[in-house]
């Protein structure tokens, strides 16, 4: 069924800078400069194929705006934003932990920030039904006084916050699936009630020793924190078990006003920085499970931003599967990797792979009924 399905895209997105690298690592001593690989090629491709195959024209679009201070001071600290603007007004530097940007970076970061403020609300408010934001920088590794692992701001924490301060949600869920644990909104929101988040990434992958299982919250928060550290080499069947014997049952069990997307493509086959085996198939189900969720639990109420994904060939068809499922329309485009990947061997599940399912699934319990 076709939906209203917002958009957010900027060109400026395509502008920040990371500069020379090697992969993820700054060049020098014995690493010859090469790219880095946070670059726009991901990101601007993915934006290209939504407008090529015709899906942007029935899409609602959304145009970002830049976060004010006042929104960026909900969640960061003041000394971590005049770093940045000091330093955004020269050359450039690094956020903290493998996070370069070149001149504007900080404005571009803002404008990538006021991209999911303006979407989550455009949802909360119905003006669309569902949405995604293709932002950049991403922000789902940010710190309050630091960046990290690319994210220079905490787009969906502070999209989160200014829902909450203005509109006063009280029960928003997040399902961050980039293959990198999701420690920003973990732990923004770790002594919580008011937001279950849920990372589903590959275990000990990034940050190093973060996002395991006993990371299940504390205090008001307790049980409302989910970590779902899926081994590497894990493909479709073992996403899709964690979505029906975790995920799922969470968010009815939490019974969300909306529902957060925290959407990276670098679990997909393809990717250098993860070790999974996901292809464009496997993105439209988990889409097709969350909507399904959101309709029967708020309304279809989905939002989603952008977060990792470096494969610049294969994020633009696992991210157009998205927003298919998303407006309910099917292009032509269709996936000329699908046939190749969905037949690989990994993708079916093994046993140790069920096993922390399951270890997982016994935490659902542990979400509080009465908040
Ligand atoms: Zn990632």
């Amino acid at each position: 069924m076709k939906k209203r399905s917002g958009y957010v895209w900027h060109e400026r997105y395509g502008w920040h800078d990371t500069g020379r690298g090697v992969t993820f690592l700054p060049w020098g001593d014995y690493l010859q400069p090469h790219e880095h690989v946070e670059s726009a090629d991901s990101k601007r491709r993915f934006a290209d194929l939504v407008a090529v195959s015709g899906l942007r024209d029935e899409l609602v679009e959304i145009r970002p705006r830049l976060a004010s201070e006042a929104e960026l001071l909900r969640f960061h600290t003041p000394a971590y934003l005049e770093r940045l603007r000091t330093a955004s007004l020269g050359g450039g530097g690094d956020a903290g932990e493998l996070t370069p940007f070149g001149h504007g970076g900080y404005d571009t970061a803002r404008l990538s920030a006021g991209a999911c403020i303006e979407l989550l609300e455009a949802v909360w408010q119905g003006r669309v039904d569902n949405g995604y934001a293709l932002n950049r920088p991403p922000g789902h590794h940010a710190e309050a006084d630091k960046g990290k692992g690319f994210c220079l701001l905490a787009n969906g924490v502070l999209a989160i916050k200014h829902l909450q301060a203005l509109h006063g949600a009280r029960r928003v869920a997040v399902v961050d699936w980039d293959v990198h644990h999701g420690n920003s909104a973990q732990g923004a929101f770790y002594g919580e009630s008011s937001v279950l988040t849920i990372s589903i990434h590959q275990d000990r992958n990034f940050p190093p020793d973060s996002g395991h299982l006993h990371e299940n919250g504390s205090g008001a928060g307790l049980g409302c924190n989910l970590n779902i550290p899926l081994p590497a080499g894990s493909g479709h069947e073992a996403y899709l078990l964690a979505f029906d014997r975790v995920v799922l049952p969470a968010l009815a069990r939490y019974r969300p006003e909306i529902i957060v997307v925290h959407s990276g493509f670098d679990a997909s086959v393809n990717d250098p920085l993860g070790r999974m085996m996901l292809h464009s198939d496997s993105y439209r189900a988990m889409t097709q499970r969350l909507m399904a969720a959101a309709d029967t639990l708020c309304a279809g109420k989905l939002a989603m931003f952008h977060e990792g994904g470096y494969s610049a060939a294969y994020v633009p068809f696992c991210g157009l599967a998205v927003l298919e499922e998303l407006a309910g329309v099917r292009t032509a485009a269709a996936d000329p990797f699908l046939p190749f990947y969905r037949d690989y061997p990994g993708q079916l599940l093994l046993p140790h792979q069920q096993a922390v399912i399951e270890q997982a699934a016994a935490l659902v319990e542990r979400i509080p009924t009465t908040h």
